[in-house]
C-alpha cells in the first residue's frame, strides 16, 4: 500500500479503438496454445497518469489511416479522448512510449512540445535490420518510426537504458519478449504501485496460461516477463493492467457517466479479479 512519502497519482485508462467482435480466440495465443471456438475481441487504449504537478500520456495510439489500412473501429482520436477528459494534447510535456508498434505509437506529430520516452532497444530495433523481416516489421508503420526519428533530431527525445525512475512514483522497467525494448510503466497510487504492463501481456489470459501473444520477438523473454511484471505488482493482480484485454474498461469504475470509454485505474475495480 501507499506510504505517506510516495506520491499518489490519478491514472486513467483511455479505450479509442477496438476490433471486429468476432475475432477468433485463436489469433490471440501462440500457434496450437488455443483450439477452444469463440470470440475474443481486442480493445486498445492510452493511459493518462495525472497528479503531483504534472500530466503524462503513456503511448499515443494511432488515427484514422491505421485503422482503415488495418480493419480496426477507431471509436475516437486519442487526442478527442484527451480533451473529454479535461487534457489538452498541446500542454503534456512528457509521453513515455511503450513501444513503437502502430497501435502505440502513431499520432505522434500532435504532440509537438512534449518531450517523449522510449528505451534506445526500440528505437535500434525499429530502424535496423529486424525491419527487412516482413513478420517483424508487421506490427510499425514507417511514419511512426521516421516521426520518433524527427522527435531525436529536435532534441525532444529521451533515451532509457533499462529500468530507470523517471519522475518520482513513475518508474519504467525494460520487458523483453514483444519488441526489441518494451518498456513497462509503474506508478504510484493510493492503492499501491500500479503496473502499466502495455504489450508484455495482451489479455491476462495470455500471462495466466504462459500463453504468449502471437507478435512475439523472443518467446523465452516474453515468458519471464511475465513473471517479472506479476514482481512489479507486489503480485497482485488489480496492480497489474494489460494492454488489450476488454476487461480493463469492464472492470474499472468510468471517470463519468457519460464518459464510459475513460475508467479510473487508481481506483479499486468494481468486480473481482475471476480467470
Ligand atoms: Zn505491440
Ligand atoms: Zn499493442
Amino acid at each position: 500500500m501507499k506510504t505517506s512519502d510516495q506520491p499518489a497519482y490519478e491514472i486513467l485508462a483511455l479505450r479509442y479503438a477496438t476490433t471486429d467482435l468476432m475475432r477468433p480466440r485463436r489469433e490471440n495465443f501462440f500457434p496450437g496454445m488455443d483450439l477452444h471456438d469463440g470470440e475474443m475481441p481486442l480493445d486498445y487504449y492510452v493511459w493518462v497518469i495525472r497528479g503531483e504537478g504534472r500530466c503524462l500520456l503513456v503511448d499515443t495510439g494511432f488515427g484514422t489511416e491505421a485503422a482503415s489500412t488495418r480493419h480496426r473501429t477507431l471509436l475516437h482520436q486519442p487526442t478527442d479522448l484527451l480533451q473529454r477528459a479535461g487534457i489538452q494534447p498541446a500542454k503534456i510535456s512528457d509521453v513515455i512510449l511503450t513501444h513503437l508498434h502502430y497501435d502505440h505509437a502513431g499520432n505522434l506529430d500532435r504532440f509537438p512540445k512534449a518531450r517523449f520516452h522510449l528505451q534506445e532497444d526500440e528505437m535500434r530495433f525499429a530502424t535496423g535490420r529486424n525491419m527487412c523481416h516482413a513478420c517483424l516489421k508487421a506490427p510499425f508503420e514507417c511514419r511512426d518510426v521516421t516521426q520518433a526519428v524527427e522527435i531525436v533530431f529536435d532534441g525532444r527525445m529521451v533515451f532509457h537504458d533499462g529500468d530507470t525512475e523517471i519522475f518520482p512514483g513513475i518508474e519504467v522497467f525494460r520487458i523483453g519478449g514483444h519488441s526489441g525494448g518494451l518498456q513497462v510503466v509503474r506508478v504510484s497510487t493510493a492503492r499501491g504501485k500500479l503496473v502499466l504492463a502495455s504489450d508484455a501481456f495482451h489479455f491476462t489470459e495470455n500471462r495466466l496460461r504462459r500463453a504468449p501473444f502471437p507478435i512475439v520477438y523472443h518467446v523465452g523473454e516474453m515468458l519471464d516477463g511475465f513473471a517479472r511484471c506479476e514482481t512489479l505488482a507486489g503480485g497482485d493482480p488489480d496492480l497489474l493492467i494489460p494492454g488489450h484485454d476488454p476487461d480493463v474498461g469492464l472492470r474499472w469504475p468510468a471517470l463519468s457517466p457519460d464518459l464510459p470509454d475513460i475508467v479510473r485505474l487508481d481506483l479499486p475495480p468494481q468486480t473481482k479479479f475471476q480467470y
